[in-house]
């Protein structure tokens, strides 16, 4: 049994004092001081990890005023904070000891646009996607890229001013941002936007820190112009911290705190509005996929393809190609990016043009083109081919695998991972390709695996070496590389830390600017920040004080996992793997990624949050030496802590007695099990399978509530319950059923069985009826014709009409159905943590659907989430001993099977609303079901919606019942509410329970629909 976790790193006196105070005041944001909270924010997609002392969530800009001025009481002036967006720094840029400040839960409100003036006013939690959603009806867009766009905040773009993908023409985001709200350390609000003459003056004069600030950055400005001039790098690229270059033109005698603020990574002040500069999207967008023989030949020519007056050229070498080859993202560009026959693409560039005449830009295709052609007949630098798209969602797709493929260099097997430290240097164009020679010998020489892909119009270079961090010798090697990088990266006239930020490398600073221009950047961070008390440690310390920059050798998440033992690490890598990178803060309410987050805005409900937790605990386990491996096979082999023993535990914990163990269970029950992460995580961190291990464990502590039973044993009771379908819905139907199941056993809304039955409905029809012998006995040929329909608890016994439709359309279509006798699936186990059980169950089932693949008649299940339980839960469950059947669903059957020319179109239109498991699984099965109505004269469009808030039975737990309904409120009922019902089908069983019990109609399943066109 698994003991009590006390340990949790306890929150200071004077923090705890603080957030007292904080909590008593007029400050109306939130406050959160649970270890899984703070755990949730410990990391980022670094290799460090800091525990912060709370997290605190303002929900505007007189909140963080209300905390700075709070924090000015002598009682708590040892009290720190980290400003924090999205959290996808790449260098720790957030993290901190003290308290995290986080802008994105609630200041994310889009404020003004002035189309004529070409502005818009935005808080500075607005997500970069989110904006340009916002702007995109008007034709407008804020221009710098980055590959986090769904996730990261303007907040964390400005403070690292971020920038990407045709950044030659776009520039950064300090080039955007036109004005700045800050509230800086002694709760001053400071309005920054370019400044001269008689508003300077003014400025200069105040005697406040406002004051203090402008007199300090006309001095060092004034005083170290050559300087300065000389020490920042002539790049694409700027430097985080701090501007000096532009905050003061001496010409014009304009000062900008704008530029200081930019790029300042959240150790000046904490900004909370932006004024940004947008502009018209381009008419006109063309991508060339250009493909060549090797990595280098990709590289050596990109500057012919700048030259071609390209907006932006991305190259891509062959590791990361064929990650993402192996990733769901490839299916949405594989025929953008086909193979070359009899050639292997070792290294590709996207090159994009824009304009805004059709002819202009016709002519730079046609003249790049040709130019292509040539070197392609001449076997000239290495092009071995190239295609081109213009249409807007095809080159949405290619970026969106340019911008995942970052991700996907994390996702390696093995226990060397590769890691973010040196994986955004920039040298100068021209110095690029002879840079990579060099740096590539330095990791060859130390034996690393590594990809590479990068902005090299800009020379700017993404490569993440993979490193065993929890191996201390590779953790030092880090360093050991970390210095040569800076070292070469400056040989080649460039920077280390080239777009991402410095964070923890904040250390090579001094060496950097040298000490003349870094003392003058403490000057200016004192002025802001005399105490040290903003984002402390990051770029500089204020001038006299002893504070210490962070540095390279900080503690890492390595520290923490390496105390796990290396075999349970393996066996939860599913959950230890996650790198922080957030894909899975996805902000945008149509993808499947995870919609507790979504819903919550709490870190600590996503995949990430989750998977930080686990490890947490798991480490916790090995600190109690507990064999957490062992335990497991303990309880697989029945010996559990008797009733009596998990009663009293129980009872403490009613009582209040702590236990980490709850903190993640609480963090286990939001998870819908809805599996989005299995599949769209590109390191593929999987919830549902360490969540079901997780609640196994922890009943073995714990006892169940009876909700649980009810979930696991519906494939007992269901098939039981529907030989009597209306007397037991009698019973359903009484409100007293109704109350007293959602009081006692804590679920709503249980459906009602279906009558008639699936039996009653086909007693007229003419159905083979199952015969092991009979199909035995029947020549090969012959069973081509037949087809084993694999029932399960849901459809049969709830949805009987879907079931009934999918056995008259297969025989509509020429075929024999045979329905299989009832196997339990074991799904409600697996997601109810019954992985005992659901051992057992899947052993059975699978021993009797490997005995039926034998007939070599193909299986089809009804409901998608069953159905691929067969091909991962299986396989997770028992291994080897899986066997190899197949279960198929109806489309995957159906479409090589078409035969003959399309009908003529019906008129007939359809809408998919897919079930979020299978579109993410299955990303085809959308198309496929759109080809198969095609074919028949029908047409079916997908739907762009998320979760729709039942997974399963998630939706029925009387707790969770407003969580449900308000995911489905996030895509699905504007998307349902605009189309007529009956053109509405839905693949899930649970997604046509939700409509039905919100909506009161119910969706048809896409085979009901295909039935009526046939
Ligand atoms: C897979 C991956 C790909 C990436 N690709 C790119 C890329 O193409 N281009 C690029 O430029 N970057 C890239 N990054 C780095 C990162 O996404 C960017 O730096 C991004 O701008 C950070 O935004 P965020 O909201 O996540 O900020 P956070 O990580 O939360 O914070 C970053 C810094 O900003 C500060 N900060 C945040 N909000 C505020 C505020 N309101 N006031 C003051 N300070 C604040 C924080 O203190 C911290 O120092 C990538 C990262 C990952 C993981
Ligand atoms: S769970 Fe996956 S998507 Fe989310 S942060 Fe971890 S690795 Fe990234
Ligand atoms: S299974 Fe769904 S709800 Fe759970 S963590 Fe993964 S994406 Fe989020």
């Amino acid at each position: 049994m698994i003991p009590i976790l006390s340990h949790q790193e306890n929150i200071k006196q004077d923090t705890f004092a603080f957030l007292k105070a904080l909590n008593e005041s007029d400050y109306s944001g939130e406050i959160a001081k649970s270890y899984a909270s703070r755990l949730a924010v410990a990391t980022d997609n670094s290799v460090y990890q800091c525990l912060p002392q709370a997290v605190i969530f303002p929900k505007s800009t007189q909140d963080i005023v209300r905390i700075c001025k709070l924090a000015q009481l002598e009682e708590f002036s040892a009290i720190r904070f980290s400003p924090r967006g999205g959290g996808t720094g790449t260098n720790g840029q957030s993290l901190t000891n003290d308290i995290v400040l986080d802008l994105s839960r609630f200041m994310n409100n889009i404020l003004e646009l002035n189309e004529a003036e070409g502005w818009v006013r935005v808080q500075t939690g607005v997500v970069k996607d989110q904006l340009n959603d916002y702007l995109r009806p008007y034709g407008l867009f804020f221009s710098p890229e980055l590959s986090t766009s769904n996730r990261a905040t303007i907040g964390g773009m400005i403070s690292c001013d971020a920038s990407g993908q045709g950044s030659l023409v776009y520039g950064k985001t300090s080039d955007h941002v036109l004005g700045l709200q800050s509230v800086l350390v002694d709760g001053s609000v400071l309005d920054s936007q370019p400044l001269t003459a008689v508003d300077l003056i003014e400025q200069v004069e105040r005697q406040d820190s406002i004051g203090a600030i402008y007199r300090q950055v006309i001095e060092t400005c004034d005083s170290k112009q050559q300087q300065i001039e000389d020490g920042f790098p002539k790049l694409n690229r700027f430097l985080t911290g701090y501007d000096l270059k532009h905050v003061y033109d001496a010409q014009t005698g304009t000062v900008d705190l704008t530029r200081l603020l930019c790029g300042a990574e959240g150790s000046l002040a904490f900004i909370t509005e932006a004024k940004l500069h947008i502009q018209k999207i381009p008419t006109y967008r063309t991508l060339f996929n250009v493909k060549y023989d090797s990595f280098q030949s990709a590289l050596q020519n990109a500057p012919f393809l700048v030259k071609a007056n390209a907006l932006s050229v991305e190259t891509i070498d062959s590791k990361v190609l064929n990650l993402a080859k192996q990733d769901i993202v490839w299916h949405s560009v594989s025929s953008l990016i086909t193979d070359v026959p009899g050639r292997v693409v070792d290294g590709l560039n996207i090159v994009e043009f824009v304009e805004e005449d059709a002819d202009i830009q016709a002519e730079k295709v046609a003249a790049l083109a040709a130019q292509l052609d040539a070197l392609i007949a001449d076997k000239k630098a290495g092009v071995i081919a190239y295609q081109i798209c213009d249409d807007l969602a095809d080159i949405n797709r290619i970026y969106g695998m340019r911008k995942k493929a970052v991700g996907l260099l994390g996702n390696t097997a093995g226990s060397a991972k590769p890691i973010a430290f040196a994986e955004d240097t920039c040298v100068p164009p021209e110095n690029l390709a002879a840079y990579i020679i060099e740096f590539r010998q330095l990791l060859d020489d130390h034996y690393l695996h590594y990809g590479m892909f990068g902005h090299v119009d800009a020379g700017v270079l993404h490569v993440r070496p993979a490193l065993d961090m929890c191996d201390p010798e590779q953790e030092k090697m880090m360093r050991r590389i970390s210095d040569k990088v800076v070292a070469l990266t400056a040989k080649y006239k460039g920077l280390m830390w080239g777009e991402h930020g410095k964070g923890f490398r904040s250390e090579y600073g001094p060496e950097f600017f040298g000490e003349e221009l870094f003392t003058e950047l403490r000057k200016i961070k004192a002025a802001f920040d005399p105490n040290n008390r903003v984002n402390p440690g990051k770029i500089c310390t204020p001038i006299e004080s002893n504070e210490q920059l962070v540095s390279v050798d900080a503690v890492k998440r390595g520290f923490y996992d390496r105390q796990i033992p290396v075999k349970v690490r393996e066996s939860f890598s599913e959950a230890l793997d996650c790198n922080g990178n957030g894909l899975c803060f996805n902000y945008d309410t149509t993808s499947p990624m995870c919609p507790s987050v979504k819903l919550t805005s709490d870190r600590v409900h996503s995949p990430k949050g989750r998977a930080g937790l686990m490890r947490e605990w798991l480490r916790q386990l090995a600190n109690n030496d507990i064999d957490v491996l062992q335990l497991e096979s303990d309880l697989f082999a029945g010996k559990n802590a008797g009733v009596f023993k998990k009663f009293a535990n129980t009872l403490a914990k009613r009582k209040g007695e702590y236990d980490f163990s709850h903190e993640v269970m609480e963090a286990m029950q939001g998870c819908l099990a809805c599996k989005a992460c299995t599949s769209q995580c590109p390191i593929q961190v999987d919830v549902p399978t360490f969540r079901a291990r997780f609640m196994h464990l922890y009943h073995g502590r714990y006892l169940r509530p009876v909700k649980d039973y009810f979930v696991a044993y519906v494939e007992q009771y269901a098939p039981l319950m529907g030989k009597m379908p209306d007397f037991f819905n009698f019973f359903m139907k009484m409100k007293l059923t109704a109350s007293l199941t959602e009081k006692y056993v804590g679920m709503v809304d249980i459906p009602l069985l279906s009558s008639p039955t699936l039996k009653t409905s086909l007693h007229k029809q003419d159905i083979t009826e199952f015969d092991l012998a009979k199909l035995q006995a029947l020549p090969m040929i012959e069973r081509e014709s037949y087809v084993l329909i694999v029932q399960d608890p849901f459809t049969t016994y709830y949805d009987a009409d879907v079931v009934r439709d999918l056995v008259l359309t297969i025989k509509k279509l020429g075929y024999k159905p045979v329905i299989l006798p009832f196997k339990p699936n074991g799904k409600p186990q697996h997601i109810k943590g019954f992985l005992d059980k659901f051992a057992k169950t899947t052993k059975n089932t699978a021993e009797f659907l490997n005995k039926m693949s034998e007939l070599n008649i193909p299986m089809l299940g009804a409901d998608p989430a069953m159905v691929l339980c067969y091909r991962d839960e299986y396989k997770h469950a028992l291994g080897e001993q899986r066997g190899d059947f197949n279960v198929l669903q109806f489309q995957e059957w159906l479409l090589p099977r078409l035969k003959g020319k399309a009908k003529a179109s019906k008129d007939k239109q359809f809408f998919l609303f897919g079930h979020c498991t299978e579109k993410t699984a299955e990303p085809t099965s959308s198309g496929d079901w759109a080809k198969i109505f095609t074919h028949f004269g029908g047409q079916l469009s997908d739907v762009a919606v998320g979760c729709c808030g039942m997974a399963g039975t998630f939706g029925h737990d009387a707790g969770k019942l407003a969580d449900s309904k308000a995911i489905y409120s996030l895509s699905w009922e504007a998307e349902i509410a605009k189309r007529e019902r009956a053109s509405c089908l839905a693949t899930g069983y649970s997604c046509r329970s939700q409509v039905k019990r919100i909506e009161g109609q119910t969706l048809k399943h896409p085979v009901q629909a295909l039935l009526e066109i046939l």
